[in-house]
């Protein structure tokens, strides 16, 4: 396999090598449980999930890390502003504990809804507060680390390579544009690593430290937990492109500061913003749209991602209802050209690999290439499509290539396909079908053909359509 990756760092496509053969370390940055994961969150998990689908279909052992922030992550992601989680408490009259556990769950069955992989080892902030004092006190060991006001800070000017994953220039680094200045800073861009004098009052949860009672700042929990589950260095990590600035360029200098191990990660992979026709969209200005609220809508979550894999992860994509109506039709057609190819099928076939030197082998290798050149999804969808329609593969080879796609695209062609055509439909249904296709059949071999479409239309109002096959009548749900 050769695939390649655009890598922020150095903002280049690379060949993907990774640091120890045939195993992969990953780490995508997770929810802050505060609220509902809005539809553009889980753009970035889709994206995770074809990265990781793709390389554990390439042979490799993946560990994919997510963490979950219950604690430390303030509206702006240097140090400003309010604390996500208590305020989300307050304004509900709960514990923040409470809060993180309600919206975690919400967000794990959105990722499940969305036929996203379960990542492997999936991680708390509240519970590797040990963790991020350990590696805190490495850094302080380094020099890297002021107190000032009560808090601990990273030094940035002790980092020499600070800002090179967001080629942050160092004037820009003194103008530091930020809105809200905390003047315990010696350099607007220094940040927070512990948090003793809290500008929150009531901070709900405060934990003991050589800095004194108080919480960690945002960045290191994401340093601290991927250390502890894929090592000193790893091969790759992933978010939003809007953590490109602060949080991951932090995220690099405390980790190399801590370890002067260089380069921590070895690629890091960004998706781009979806975005409303309004503007951006994002969770603490309210006004996001949730998955739940497509499916009150009348849209299946897979409709959804199939919406998501139409574009690809480095473009911005624009979402709209119409948008995601095509995306419905067309995951609907897709569905239907492979209950086709099932329907198509010889009694004994089973599709399981296409056949070597096949023009459906040609189609696969294609769709290889697609996702090998930077998870081009949409490239890889055009060949899916290309494979089921073309009326010169075989059924057989058309459902064994689209299957193997599958592994990749996540849209569980197979068992949608099944759910579509009745598979799944209530025993006593699928008998009264059946004795209704027995009957029309019996109807039409005596030529009453009146009856015989009184049958077919009775079905029909019921939303099943009757299909005549050589190989006999078929029926699939409307
Ligand atoms: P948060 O829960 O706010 O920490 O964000 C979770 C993930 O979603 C991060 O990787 C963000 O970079 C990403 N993200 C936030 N807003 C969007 C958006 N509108 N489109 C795509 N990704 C986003
Ligand atoms: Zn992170």
């Amino acid at each position: 396999m050769a695939l390649t990756l655009f890598n922020t760092l150095g903002r280049s496509v690379q060949a993907f090598e990774p640091r120890a053969s045939g195993k992969v370390g990953f780490y995508g940055c997770g929810p802050t449980v505060y609220n509902y994961a809005h539809i553009g969150n889980l753009r970035a998990y889709v994206l995770h999930d074809v990265l990781v689908r793709t390389l554990r279909r390439a042979g490799f052992e993946v560990t994919h890390v997510m963490n979950i922030t219950d604690v430390g992550h303030l509206s702006g992601d240097s140090d400003e502003g309010d604390d996500k989680m208590v305020k989300s408490a307050q304004e509900r009259g709960k514990s923040v504990l409470e809060v993180a556990e309600f919206y975690a769950k919400a967000f794990f069955q959105d990722l499940q809804r969305l036929n996203v992989a379960p990542p492997t080892v999936i991680c708390k902030a509240t519970e590797h507060i040990s963790d991020m004092i350990d590696l805190i006190k490495r850094i302080e060991a380094r020099g890297c680390t002021y107190s000032a006001g009560g808090n601990l800070y990273f030094d940035i000017t002790k980092f020499p390579a600070y800002g090179e994953l967001a080629r942050l220039r160092l004037d820009d680094l003194k103008a530091g544009a930020r809105t809200e200045v905390d003047e315990n800073k010696r350099n607007p861009h220094d940040f927070v690593l512990w948090f003793t004098k809290s500008k929150f009052e009531n901070q709900a949860l405060v934990w003991d430290s050589p800095w004194g009672t108080g919480y960690p700042g945002w960045h290191i929990e994401c340093s601290a937990m991927s250390i502890k589950y894929l090592g000193e260095t790893f091969d790759i990590h992933a978010g939003g492109i809007d953590h490109v600035p602060i949080h991951h360029t932090n995220e690099i200098a405390q980790s190399e500061a801590a370890t002067g191990k260089h380069p921590w990660v070895k690629y890091w992979v960004h998706n781009e913003f979806l975005v409303l026709d309004k503007g951006k969209m994002s969770k603490s200005a309210g006004g996001f749209l949730t998955l739940q609220s497509l499916i009150d809508a009348g849209y299946d979550p897979l409709d959804y991602r199939y919406f998501l894999l139409g574009g690809h992860y480095r473009s911005q994509l624009q979402f709209s209802y119409q948008a995601l109506e095509s995306a419905k039709n067309a995951r609907k057609s897709l569905l239907d050209r492979v209950i086709e190819r099932i329907n198509g099928l010889p009694p004994d076939a089973k599709p399981e690999k296409v056949s070597p030197g096949s023009k459906a082998e040609t189609y696969l290798s294609a769709f290889n290439a697609a996702l090998e050149d930077d998870l081009s999804t949409p490239r890889g969808l055009a060949e899916l499509w290309g494979l089921l329609r073309d009326p010169e593969v075989s059924p057989a080879d058309a459902l064994a290539g689209a299957f193997d796609m599958d592994q990749i695209l996540g849209l569980a062609l197979k068992a949608e396909a099944e759910k579509r055509r009745g598979f799944e439909e209530p025993q006593e249904l699928v008998a009264e079908i059946e004795s209704l296709i027995a009957k029309r059949g019996e109807a039409k071999k005596v030529k009453n053909f009146a009856e015989a479409d009184a049958i077919r239309r009775t079905l029909k109002e019921r939303g099943i359509i009757l299909e005549d096959r050589p190989a006999g009548t078929v029926w699939r749900r409307e």
